[in-house]
């Protein structure tokens, strides 16, 4: 590892000052993903500049129904929040997919959302990695790629988005509360990762020296359920081959409202709109969910090795969905 400096922040000015003045520095929070990759090679910051001790940590409910999650907010903390686990609970749900109970006491809101892809050869700097490397190639496209895109790839990176939580955030329709130069602002966290396109190596449209300090959720919509479905390789600590978030609010046996989102299919949450247009209104019978989620994964562009998560993200999705419309139905707990 090579030397750098160090700086805790006591103040967002302090540590937005601290970036300003060490060019190629990095934030650091809970450090799970950015001091694996500082061993191997493929982070190398000039200064880490910690904002662990900024007072980031609070779940705090609004006036207006917002719930507020600070960005040093743990995973565990979150999942455990009685707010989160009463009205999103597939928030809860997807932090409990994410990583090991150790790995959630340190990981933190803000982090899980800038995590990096977990691409073998973004991780190994001994291959070409356009994400890594800019220009040097894809080693993935002909490479082992089971566990890659199947949507909105390119000809650049074909990666996918490790976070399970980005998922669940993305049906909330949560937005991303940001910290610069320029002041405050936020973004629909449907907007904050980007696809690869031919600029693979930004991950989000964070701008440079901006840090995430809280992720923003709407109120719940009363009587809407949601769920959070995860299918990977092992039964815990394991990325998500294919994932689905689901909320679903009906009204006279038809759909008032529905959201869905896929994980571990794309460079960044999978917002299902082919799908929610077309069961929104509708009732939602076994053709009607079969249908949506057939047209919204006419999109995939499987690769050699992963057209089997096509079929598995149809699965999951119309097995979320089913399971949801009985819940909202008040036919299921
Ligand atoms: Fe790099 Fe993306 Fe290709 Fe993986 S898929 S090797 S991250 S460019």
């Amino acid at each position: 590892m090579k030397p750098f400096a160090y700086v805790r922040a006591t103040s967002l000015r302090e540590a937005a000052a601290a970036h300003a003045r060490h060019p190629g520095a990095r934030y650091l929070a809970g450090g799970t993903n950015l001091v694996d990759l500082m061993k191997l090679g493929v982070e190398e910051p000039r200064a880490l500049i910690d904002l662990s001790r900024l007072p980031l940590h609070e779940v705090r409910e609004l006036p207006d129904g917002t719930l507020s999650i600070g960005a040093t907010a743990r995973n565990s903390d979150v999942a455990a929040h009685p707010a989160v686990r009463a009205r999103y609970p597939a928030l809860a749900q997807a932090l409990l997919a994410g990583a090991s109970g150790q790995l959630r006491n340190i990981a933190t809101t803000g982090g899980n959302l800038l995590q990096r892809t977990r691409c073998p050869y973004f991780q190994d700097v001994s291959t070409p990695c356009n994400k890594r490397e800019p220009g040097t190639g894809c080693a993935a496209r002909d490479g082992i790629h089971r566990d890659h895109a199947v949507l909105g790839h390119s000809a650049h990176c074909i990666a996918t988005h490790p976070s399970d939580m980005a998922v669940a955030l993305a049906v909330f329709d949560a937005a991303v509360e940001l910290y610069g130069d320029q002041g405050t602002r936020t973004v629909p966290v449907t907007e904050f990762h980007r696809l690869p396109g031919d600029r693979p190596e930004q991950d989000t449209v964070l701008r440079g020296g901006e840090i995430v300090t809280a992720v923003l959720l709407p109120a719940a919509a009363p009587g809407a359920v949601s769920l959070y479905r995860k299918a990977r390789d092992r039964a815990s600590y394991a990325f998500a081959l294919a994932s689905v978030a689901a909320v679903l609010q009906l009204e006279d046996g038809r759909v008032r409202r529905v959201a869905l989102a896929f994980g571990g299919l794309a460079h960044r949450p999978w917002r299902a709109t082919t799908a929610e247009a077309l069961l929104t209104g509708a009732e939602p019978t076994e053709a009607a969910l079969r249908e949506a989620v057939d047209a919204e994964l006419a999109h995939a562009l499987p690769l050699r090795d992963n057209a089997f998560k096509v079929g598995l993200a149809a699965n999951l999705a119309r097995d979320a969905l089913a399971t949801l419309t009985r819940r909202a139905a008040g036919h299921a707990p």
